[in-house]
């Protein structure tokens, strides 16, 4: 018979309990037990729900108070010498340590995105020579307590393979494979003690085998399972994969001596050719991941049985296990929480809740024919058909516009050295000029503002007045301190996406539904359902009164399209890259309303390019072909003696540097004082002509730089790059910062140019 599971559900707690409940244990107000009794009540509803669904089995484990990369850390004992660790068992005090610094001062762990996600888990540091031992009991007491209640447990482990990967080896430029054999005996104690507790099944997530792995990673894995293998006893082992397509690893995948192999078909389906191809083995059970674990958007159930009807021809009916497509850790919890969504648009979502009624209906049809499902599928072809024929769906306007754009809509009109001298000529800017990246503070203040403004206690025509005084207040400061290229500070918006979907069609917000991001931070994605277009101009009124206060330049500052395409749920009905075009002339729009407004100097953030980049190097290239054209079709809507710069909040380019040169940005501003000299050396290399400010202090600690740091700074830029393409700003925006760590540093900031631009004076410059 085919059964229902799924690889994760979502562990923060259906009304977000987990995260009120760390950040109380974190500040003293809770105890370790009241956060203890949270975690318990969110696994217990967890489970409660897929019970209910009527899931056959259910995985436990996947639940974690912080990060279940950190889990493994303790769990094998891979804690950084720093932390001081008695090698006794990594409790709750240790395990937050690593995450956020240690109370003696001690570095948190690195913290990066998972795969192609939004999630972000912090890295395993290792070093050679490391050992392993046992550490943690946390799959054992979880599948006890899953066990006391019943619950046809699961457990769920990182695999071995994916979690050396995943981390860095400190010290000594090894491989952290060459760590397997050491941490083999420590998975292999954790297989034996869950077999022996009574799990029937074991899932290892190996995600990493959709990267593009060497033989040597490969042949590592097959050494990992066939020690498991020997470990497993009863227990039946399963090696879950996600995120795409496992290619040059089938082979040795379906050869391992496992019991059964987890494959996405959502984003990976060529799965599904590869079975057709290789064949599926007679021994095992395929997890098929039909469903799509990564978006938010009705399944067509009917499409879903197609597939499965295909897979039968090689997989039986009864060697299957239906799922979704990965964990549903990255989508909300329940649509039936969202009562504020448009009554039209709430039958084309799914939440995890819905997610898991769709895997069970599918495992209905395949046991016992669609006729036994018949309701289920009348309903879900409804729904997918109110959504493909929806007019909420389609604005045709938006589509004949694109549809007729010229084949040089992308391109500016001049070529940058002609720009960046009418530019100059405009801004009469002097050598080195000073900016910042965007934001200020988001004091108190202003968060108390926008929540009175929401809930109606503070008046439309109130809150803009307030708003105007902070702008009013920053222009203000900036000219106090002889910074060159003011900003507004972005008080009036809450999220740099979310502030911007507000106000273009085709886009709706969810009031429940978070998404972990990290730790206790939690998104909420907009999701994009419709055509995008903007009805109105976005940012001019602000931007006009702000450039109103001054005689220097205010920049207009924007969300860039692939930003915001990235940071939401993106219908699926049409390829991301016509969703993002129809964003991208938006903000084409917008940035020539900007201009007409006489705003100079026009600000397009895409902090999430990268971020977009395909796992497989096959597909980046494609990918960055559309968002490169996106970025430049939004960007061409400006005149030529308009200044566009661009930000980006990390600077390790690597091989995409060509496609941010592409992006044909008049200035770059960017990430720089955590990268060392990597980003340096990149332009040395590959050599940069346009406008650029590497940033010149980190925004991510309270630390105020002094005037020699920041001085040592720019000097070291400047032996790579000439005085006369270099921006002076900070890293990144500083909203995240308090008053008085930003202006001192921006004080201390505007100094260090001025020194270093004394001395630079033999240069070109207008100053
Ligand atoms: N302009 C934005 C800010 O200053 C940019 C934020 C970002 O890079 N993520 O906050
Ligand atoms: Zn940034």
């Amino acid at each position: 018979m085919a059964l229902a599971t799924i690889p994760g559900y979502p562990r923060i707690g259906k009304r977000r309990e987990l995260k009120r409940a760390l950040e109380g244990y974190w500040s003293g107000k809770r105890t370790a037990a009241e956060l203890n009794e949270t975690a318990a009540t969110i696994r217990r509803a967890n489970w409660e729900a897929q019970i209910a669904a009527g899931l056959d089995i259910v995985p436990v484990n996947d639940f974690s108070l912080y990060d279940h990369v950190l889990d493994t850390c303790a769990l094998v004992g891979a804690v950084p010498s720093r932390f001081g660790w008695d090698g006794d068992v990594v409790g709750p005090d240790l395990l937050f340590a690593m995450a956020r610094g240690g109370a003696g001062g001690e570095a948190a762990m690195e913290l990066t995105k998972w795969f192609d996600t939004n999630y972000h888990y912090l890295v395993p540091e290792f070093s050679p020579g490391q050992t392993f031992r046992l550490a943690s009991d946390k799959p054992f007491a979880e599948l006890e307590e899953a066990a006391a209640l019943g619950v046809p447990a699961k457990p769920v482990l990182l695999g071995p393979v994916t979690f050396l990967l995943l981390g860095k080896m400190h010290e000594g430029n090894v491989d952290p494979l060459s760590l397997l054999d050491a941490l083999l005996p420590v998975y292999a104690e954790v297989v034996r003690r869950l077999a022996a507790g009574g799990a029937a099944w074991i899932q290892l997530d190996e995600p990493a085998l959709v990267l593009d792995l060497t033989p040597d990673q490969i042949a590592a894995v097959e050494r990992a399972y066939a020690a498991l293998a020997e470990a497993k006893g009863a227990a039946q082992l399963l090696v879950q994969t996600a995120y795409g397509r496992v290619s040059e690893a089938y082979p040795a995948l379906a050869a391992l001596p496992v019991d059964g192999v987890g494959l996405d078909f959502a984003r990976g389906p060529e799965n599904h050719d590869l079975i057709a191809r290789h064949g599926f083995p007679t021994d095992k059970r395929l997890v098929a991941g039909v469903v799509d674990g990564r978006n938010v958007w009705t399944n067509d159930l009917v499409a879903s049985l197609d597939l499965l009807t295909r897979l039968q021809q090689h997989v039986p009916g009864e060697r299957l296990l239906l799922s979704t497509s990965c964990s549903l850790l990255h989508v909300p919890y329940d649509i039936g929480l969202e009562e504020e969504l448009p009554e039209a648009i709430r039958p084309w979502l799914a939440f995890a809740e819905q997610k898991l009624a769709e895997v069970v209906t599918l495992t209905r049809a395949v046991n016992e024919g669609s006729a036994a499902v018949s309701t289920a599928l009348a309903a879900n072809r409804a729904a997918i058909a109110s959504a493909a024929s929806s007019p909420l769906r389609r604005n045709e306007a938006v589509r004949r516009r694109l549809a007729s754009l010229p084949d040089d809509a992308d391109r500016r009109a001049l070529p940058y050295a002609e720009r960046a001298a009418r530019q100059q000529q405009r801004l009469r800017l002097p050598t080195l000029p000073t900016t910042t990246i965007g934001s200020f503070p988001q004091t108190a203040e202003i968060r108390n503002a926008r929540k009175e403004a929401n809930t109606g206690a503070l008046s439309a025509a109130a809150y803009e007045a307030f708003l105007e005084g902070q702008i009013a207040d920053v222009i203000a400061r900036q000219e106090a301190l002889g910074l060159d290229v003011l900003v507004h500070g972005e008080p009036e918006r809450n999220d740099m996406v979310q502030y911007f979907g507000e106000q273009l069609d085709g886009f709706a917000f969810t009031r429940h539904g978070w998404v972990q991001s990290y730790g206790s931070r939690y998104v909420r994605p907009p999701i994009i359902y419709g055509d995008v277009a903007r009805p109105a101009p976005m940012t001019v009124r602000w931007a006009r009164f702000a450039q109103a206060q001054t005689g220097k330049p205010v920049k207009g500052m924007l969300t860039g399209p692939v930003t915001i395409l990235n940071w939401s749920f993106v219908r699926d009905d049409q390829p991301r890259e016509a969703t993002c075009r129809q964003i991208a002339l938006a903000i084409r729009d917008e940035v020539a309303d900007l201009d007409a407004a006489g705003i100079a100097v026009i600000q397009i953030d895409e902090p999430a390019l990268r971020e977009g980049l395909p796992l497989r190097h096959a597909d980046q290239a494609a990918y960055l072909r559309w968002a490169v054209a996106c970025f430049r079709l939004a960007a061409a809507g400006a005149r030529p003696e308009t200044q566009i710069q661009t930000h980006m909040c990390y600077s390790e380019f690597g091989e995409i540097f060509p496609d941010i040169d592409a992006l044909d940005a008049d200035v770059l501003l960017i990430e720089h004082a955590r990268s060392g000299e990597a980003l340096l050396e990149v332009f040395r290399t590959e050599g940069y002509a346009k406008g650029i400010g590497p940033g010149v202090y980190d925004v991510h600690s309270p630390r105020v730089p002094d005037v020699p740091e920041l001085t040592a700074r720019l000097r070291a830029i400047l032996t790579v790059l000439p005085a006369d393409q270099i921006w002076v700003n900070p890293d990144c925006g500083l909203k995240t910062r308090k008053p008085d760590e930003v202006w001192p540093a921006l004080e201390n900031m505007v100094a260090a140019s001025r020194v270093v631009r004394q001395a630079a004076r033999s240069l070109p410059s207008a100053d």
